[in-house]
């Protein structure tokens, strides 16, 4: 059987070349880490539960007229993509305090922010994807002014849509982090939301009881992360309702 072409292997997923021209194998593995990977743990499930995860955001998003790369789920680990060009940012939209800017400005955790906050931060793990401005990504060129308003109008629009589905089964958005690629139409370049959306790249925090459900039960050691990933699963309707010893996927 011929091997297929690995492209690029991240800390939590591996990109293969796609069967058509275009198109990418994302493979979802079970490795966390955290705090730029001093942090290290294989957490049986998790890329089952986060390739799930993400299907159901992406797919939403799609439907609410949100450009994704996710063409669609091929098996319990892996989804077709869109291959695009990834801008080298993390575009971090906060609705509570949380994290690094709790830490920042010494803003208690749970805060409400006066409004949703985009932050920009340079994707370089050696330097530990350091806050940057605007200033900075038109300087160093890694955006386009244009860019940059477009990726705070689908980054709002993104937030809006998790918001509202995570609020409708008791949980609160405080946090997430998405990635945003280039694709081109013929003449034309256009935004899509790339990478994935899933409790790893979001803080979702139980609205009656406040507790995490989100990767900061790996960083700050609260419990199993599979419990709490299978959780929110089990909400939206990804995970049958019953408790069962392993994640299950419905069809
Ligand atoms: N985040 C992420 N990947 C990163 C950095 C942050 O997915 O490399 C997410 C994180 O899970 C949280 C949000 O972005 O939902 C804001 O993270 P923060 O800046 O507070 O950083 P952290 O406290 O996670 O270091």
């Amino acid at each position: 059987m011929a091997r297929r072409k690995k492209i690029y292997e991240g800390k939590a997923k591996i990109l293969y070349e796609g069967p058509e021209p275009g198109t990418l194998v994302q493979y979802f593995k079970d490795d966390a880490t955290a705090f730029n990977a001093e942090k290290k743990a294989t957490i049986e499930g998790k890329g089952v539960l986060n390739n799930r995860l993400s299907e159901f955001f992406m797919t939403g998003l799609g439907q609410i007229g949100v450009p994704t790369h996710f063409i669609r789920r091929l098996n319990m680990r892996e989804q077709l993509v869109r291959a695009c060009e990834i801008i080298p940012l993390e575009v971090i939209v906060r609705n509570y305090a949380a994290g690094s800017i709790s830490e920042r400005l010494g803003i208690e955790e749970g805060t409400q922010l006066p409004r949703p906050i985009v932050e920009y931060c340079y994707k370089d793990d050696s330097l530990g994807d350091p806050l940057v401005t605007e200033e900075h990504i038109a300087a160093f060129g890694w955006a386009s002014q244009q860019d940059m308003d477009d990726m705070v109008s689908l980054a709002i629009r993104v937030n809006d849509f998790l918001s509202g589905v995570m609020l409708a089964v008791g949980i609160r958005l405080i946090d997430f982090k998405i990635e945003i690629g280039r694709v081109y139409d013929g003449d034309f370049m256009r935004l899509i939301v790339a990478d994935e959306i899933s409790p790893d790249s979001c803080r979702l925090w139980d609205i009656a009881t406040g507790q995490k459900l989100d990767k900061d039960v790996f960083r700050r050691d609260l419990g199993s992360l599979t419990d709490a990933y299978s959780e929110v699963a089990r909400r939206l309707g990804v995970l049958p309702k019953t408790p069962l010893s392993k994640p299950t996927l419905i069809n």
